[in-house]
């Protein structure tokens, strides 16, 4: 999977012609001669644009092999929560998946582990496909913690979900996003041997919170992935996938690491 954050960008004229660039340069890819020579896996592709552009954007990929996601999530169904937008909203707008917690999120909007276990309570009970981000800051990777810090906010969705009575398969849904918040936006990627060590625990993590979805779980990476690192990255065991932040705004950045992914 590939999933592009838009985060705050765009408009409805620019979103037009970058769905058109990147349904255009993804037909080319599957139909270019590469496909013939390479056995090539298929890759769910997804955009993330900013909430109000979500509708258009659903009817803009609509009949392509694009999905389309929301940023954030409320963790209410509806009710007395200015400026919230619900999961079953995000369904009715054909949105089909939800980045929740992501490190900006709860950098600056105070999303504690959880409230962001909460939204994905209530991504899965909607039907909406979490991406569940997870990460740990410089100082905390420099103090030792990143693999504490990532299991317990994979413990908080976990309890939350054994609390909620959430059945495995509606958890198979989950997909969770390594994202070390020192690589986001700074040009500096976790190298794929720092990411497959934690992306390895993660699954070893969600293995003994719930063996039966452990083995199907999909985990991206995240942070400054861009064409030339992708490949890299997603040839390590348990790096199925990227969320791409800022080289998602670019239609031919964008579409080579959907490439890397296919193999
Ligand atoms: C992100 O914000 O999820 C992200 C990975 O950003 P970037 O690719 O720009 O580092």
């Amino acid at each position: 999977m590939v999933a592009g954050n838009w985060k705050l960008n765009g408009s409805r004229s620019a979103n037009r012609a970058l769905v058109r660039a990147v349904t255009d340069g993804l037909a080319a890819v599957s139909l270019g001669p590469e496909i013939l020579a390479s056995p090539r896996a298929p890759v769910d592709v997804l955009v993330c644009p900013p909430f109000v552009y979500l509708a258009e954007v659903a009817g803009l990929v609509d009949g392509c092999n694009l999905a389309v996601g929301a940023q954030d999530v409320a963790a209410e169904e509806s009710g007395a929560f200015t400026g919230e937008v619900s999961a079953g909203m995000l369904r009715d707008v054909a949105c089909s998946h939800a980045i929740v917690g992501h490190s900006e999120r709860r950098a600056l909007f105070g999303e504690s582990d959880e409230r962001v276990a909460a939204k994905v309570v209530a991504a899965l009970r909607a039907g909406l496909v979490p991406i569940l981000c997870v990460g740990e800051t410089l100082a905390e990777r420099d103090g030792g913690q990143t693999l504490p810090v990532v299991r317990r906010q994979l413990d908080a969705v976990f309890s939350a979900l054994d609390t909620a009575g959430v059945a495995s398969a509606a958890r198979r849904a989950i997909v969770v996003a390594y994202e070390p918040v020192w690589a986001i936006g700074t040009g500096r990627t976790a190298t794929p041997a720092q990411a497959q060590e934690v992306h390895a625990d993660i699954r070893a993590t969600v293995m003994r919170r719930d063996a039966t979805i452990a083995g199907g779980l999909r985990i991206l990476y995240g942070g400054s992935v861009k064409a030339s690192n992708a490949k890299d990255l997603f040839a390590m065991q348990d790096i199925d996938g990227g969320l791409i932040g800022g080289a998602s705004l670019q239609a031919a950045e964008f579409v080579s690491i959907c490439k890397a992914a296919a193999g």
